[in-house]
């Protein structure tokens, strides 16, 4: 009898352990092809702008998007972390953040293509779900709605990944839809291009569904409803807000409403939502019409260290990071998530060295990483000072380790739990109202105090 419980419990074990799947989450890569390791501050990298850029080091400096040499050690210590991953999501920006006049078609497609063939060599074998950023085409950001030569070529670097149905709607609308190959599963990526959405595509500005990927994604979710399919959503700019400034959005307003809309009605497919863009770790809630919570998206942190320019974020920049994640093959639940990263001040005074940074269910104590599960993320974050400033350190992949005060907590915390404009405003009025009584309280004691030591 015992024999047989023993030989029951290995076998289900020997169940579960191969119905774990991992991938990887690759994002923000930024080529600096012309980062130079010199000692003229005028002259390290394009991508610094005016900045002048000392102690430029081989794997790169924090003001510059990424030299090749940090991409090459990105990509090789994927191969040694987990070299024969499910499949790999590549969610785009490619190139540097350069005017365009710097750029051009040419060199955006000379880098698409080096990095595509990069991540082939390495990979021969594995699927890669890739997506196009507002960096990877020419002019940024205006990325169209219908076929054109950057499209074309990019369909082309990347047959090796793309069936016939998608090399034929990538090319239109840089969108596409594939099955699941190779896990054995009844799922479904679905790449967007969120870029025709972007506030700064002046392309789209006008239009109710640009390339008409709305009505596209909903009939993708409906049929994969009728087939009992299971679906990731993965693209570049995500909906919502940055975490790191105050009422920053991407998307325009009726784009937002409409993909919120999107989610919250077709949820119980969706297993998944990732995307990259921000640069930052972090993540988003999507709540039902009760409450509950019933959809998260994963915004990945970028290779890139590049410190952002965006006015009012002080010192924006990041460690590189890589990311796998761990799921159920058969329902696509996501199981865990594990970031590695490369501390760049050390890599460039002692040796490059890529390291786990956390587990997600060991870092804040959930099962897994469900919907229910970052919502109790969320929760930690929000009442427990020390979750707080652990979520905070790993936001810019720990590099800045200064401490989150209350109006970072309110940016940070309305950014995940509110998707949706409306919301997220009233988010911020709520809790920064909220916070008023106490500051005014601390103020008080402490004027008390002064007066008492004085007299
Ligand atoms: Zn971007």
């Amino acid at each position: 009898m015992n024999r047989l419980i023993v030989l029951l419990l290995a076998v289900c074990h020997v169940i579960s352990l191969s119905e774990r799947g991992y991938f990887w989450h690759l994002t923000d890569l930024h080529l600096d092809p012309n980062y130079t390791v010199t000692s003229d501050p005028g002259k390290v990298c394009p991508s610094a702008g005016d900045q002048p850029v000392t102690n430029a080091g081989k794997w790169g400096n924090y003001l510059c998007d990424s030299p090749g040499a940090l991409i090459n050690s990105s990509i090789y210590a994927m191969k040694s972390i987990l070299p024969d991953p499910d499949f790999i999501l590549w969610t785009g920006d490619d190139t540097p953040h350069v005017p365009n006049e710097q750029l051009g078609e040419k060199a955006v497609l000379e880098i698409v293509e080096w990095l595509t063939n990069l991540i082939m060599h390495v990979f021969p074998t594995t699927k890669v779900y890739a997506a196009l950023g507002n960096h990877d085409f020419h002019p940024k950001n205006q990325l169209p709605t219908q076929n054109n030569s950057i499209y074309y070529r990019i369909s082309e670097f990347w047959t090796p990944w793309l069936n016939q149905e998608s090399i034929a709607t990538f090319q239109k609308g840089a969108f596409y839809s594939e099955q699941l190959v190779n896990t054995g599963t009844v799922g479904r990526v679905i790449i967007l291009n969120t870029n025709l959405y972007y506030e700064s595509n002046s392309i789209t500005a006008n239009m109710e569904d640009p390339g008409d990927q709305f009505s596209w994604l909903e009939n993708q979710l409906t049929a994969a409803s009728q087939k009992g399919e299971k679906v990731y959503i993965v693209g570049h700019v995500p909906p919502g807000y940055f975490e790191k400034k105050r009422e920053k959005s991407w998307f325009r307003e009726n784009f937002n409403k409409r993909y919120v809309e999107i989610i919250q009605k077709h949820h119980t497919v969706i297993q998944g939502q990732f995307f990259g863009h921000h640069h930052t770790d972090s993540f988003r809630m999507f709540y039902g019409n009760s409450g509950d919570p019933v959809s998260s998206m994963f915004i990945a942190p970028g290779i890139s260290p590049w410190m952002t320019t965006l006015p009012g974020v002080n010192n924006g920049a990041n460690n590189p990071g890589i990311r796998v994640f761990e799921y159920d093959r058969k329902s696509l639940h996501v199981l865990d998530m594990v970031t590695y990263y490369m501390n760049l001040s050390y890599a460039n005074t002692e040796s490059p060295r890529w390291e786990k940074e956390y587990r997600l269910t060991e870092a804040f104590l959930v099962p897994d990483g469900s919907p229910q599960s970052m919502h109790k993320v969320l929760e930690k974050i929000t009442t427990d000072h020390c979750y707080l400033q652990k979520y905070y350190e790993y936001n810019s992949v720990s590099y800045d380790l200064e401490s989150c005060g209350e109006t970072c907590k309110i940016d940070h915390v309305c950014a995940i739990r509110e998707v949706d404009f409306t919301k997220y405003a009233t988010c911020i009025q709520n809790e920064s109202s909220a916070l008023k009584p106490v500051y005014h309280i601390t103020v008080m004691m402490v004027a008390l105090f002064i007066y008492l030591i004085l007299n």
